[in-house]
């Protein structure tokens, strides 16, 4: 089966190719605000909607006007106006709010959406990225398996160069045919109906007390402000740095948890059965004067601390390699109340650790058990799991991505 991965390299630039990818970022930036402010004013004076695709026929005169957009790649520089017009698709699905102006510290790189432009000449195991108008460039990096590169997106991140590379590839994933219940992270991360339990990896506790430590050092520094045209002091920008640094290694290390999980539950397993996680009311905020206060921040904390969401969508795709099956257990079945071996409903609170049935004296861990109930729904649903609540698996989770993500969806309010 051919799927598509993405790897993602770092690049070595020699001094004149980094300014010189600085400058085409910085005219991709001019790019993309160019487009906005085309949009912007022609709705605003006179009504019209421009859409994708005028933008894109104006292309080839506007480089006539902009020489020097000529050796960027006619197909990078749509890209980056198609970059504009999901921004305002999402803005037009009430998903995010109007596109901004961009400056040239937050834009991130530029995409070669198909094969020209651009040539990696590697086995997926380190070599040369090639742009055109640019030269080679040295990659580090691996890919667990290569295949025929599709893309290639040039980002620019703290200070550093990555060429993110997808290929086409023959999916080679070992698997089985088993079957497993998932519940995630009350108390555990993640418990499994067969008993096992993975617990939540500390990595966050341990960097946010660093985290902390340099955020008061930062505090005590001049801080840039704007308005009253104050600059940034070097030791205010070098402690910024050093935070933003520890930030990004807590992230390194959750993904590579997350998929490390999520590649040992799906070898074993054909069929994953979870609940369907409203993470939306999860992590939200214990209501004012709530006695579950507590409990509640240290779910939300615990729940952050994962990415379950992320995980989860990590678990569909990495099953979606070879048509395994993510059932989604309604919230009707309600798994944490139900003894697994009789069915019989018993309502428990958060604190109690131990399932323990009244009417078959079955005993287990409460995630466990959850987790069973779970793993037995899907069995239930036999063979009619296409028919059932089983849906095909998404390729876009559409809220799944980030917490940020999820935290700005949360924040929405409907426009009237
Ligand atoms: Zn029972």
């Amino acid at each position: 089966m051919i799927v598509t991965r993405r790897t993602t390299f770092r690049l070595y630039p020699t001094k004149s190719q980094e300014s010189k990818l600085h400058y085409w970022r910085r005219l991709h930036k001019d790019l993309f605000n160019a487009c906005l402010y085309h949009r912007k004013t022609e709705y605003q004076r006179f009504g019209n909607s421009i859409s994708y695709y005028d933008q894109q026929n104006i292309l080839p005169d506007f480089k006539e006007c902009w020489h020097e957009y000529k050796e960027l790649g006619s197909q990078a520089l749509q890209a980056t106006v198609k970059r504009l017009d999901y921004a305002f698709q999402r803005f037009f699905s009430r998903l995010g709010g109007y596109p901004k102006f961009k400056s040239a510290r937050h834009y991130r790189g530029w995409t070669y959406p198909g094969i020209s432009g651009w040539k990696a000449h590697t086995t997926g195991d380190n070599g040369y990225l090639e742009l055109s108008n640019l030269g080679q460039i040295q990659m580090r990096g691996k890919a667990r398996t290569w295949g025929t590169p599709t893309t290639c997106t040039i980002i620019w991140k703290q200070a550093k160069w990555y060429a993110s590379i997808t290929v086409n590839c023959e999916s080679k994933r070992e698997t089985s045919t088993g079957a497993i219940g998932l519940d995630f992270g009350t108390y555990h991360a993640v418990a499994c109906s067969d008993g096992t339990i993975i617990d939540n990896p500390k990595f966050l506790a341990n960097t946010q007390q660093k985290i902390e430590q340099a955020s008061k050092k930062l505090r005590r520094k001049r801080a840039p402000n704007f308005k009253k045209k104050i600059k940034a002091s070097k030791r205010w920008r070098k402690a910024k740095k050093q935070i933003s640094k520890l930030q990004s290694k807590v992230t390194n290390q959750r993904q590579d948890w997350q998929h490390k999980v999520a590649a040992q539950i799906v070898k074993n397993n054909s069929l994953v059965a979870s609940e369907k996680l409203n993470i939306k009311g999860m992590t939200r905020k214990a209501k004012k004067g709530s006695k579950r206060k507590h409990q509640k921040t240290g779910l939300n904390r615990s729940l952050l601390d994962v990415g379950i969401g992320n995980l989860i969508s990590l678990i569909k795709y990495k099953l979606d390699e070879f048509n395994g099956v993510f059932v989604d257990v309604p919230l009707k079945i309600a798994p944490s109340q139900t003894c697994p071996r009789c069915g019989h409903k018993n309502k428990k609170e958060l604190s109690e650790r131990v399932h323990n049935c009244e009417v078959c004296n079955f005993v287990a861990d409460r995630d466990v058990a959850a987790a069973m109930v779970m793993l037995n729904y899907a069995k239930g649903l036999g063979t009619s799991l296409s028919n059932a609540d089983a849906k095909p698996l998404s390729k876009t989770p559409q809220h799944c991505g980030g917490f940020r993500k999820v935290q700005q969806v949360k924040r929405q309010k409907p426009r009237t």
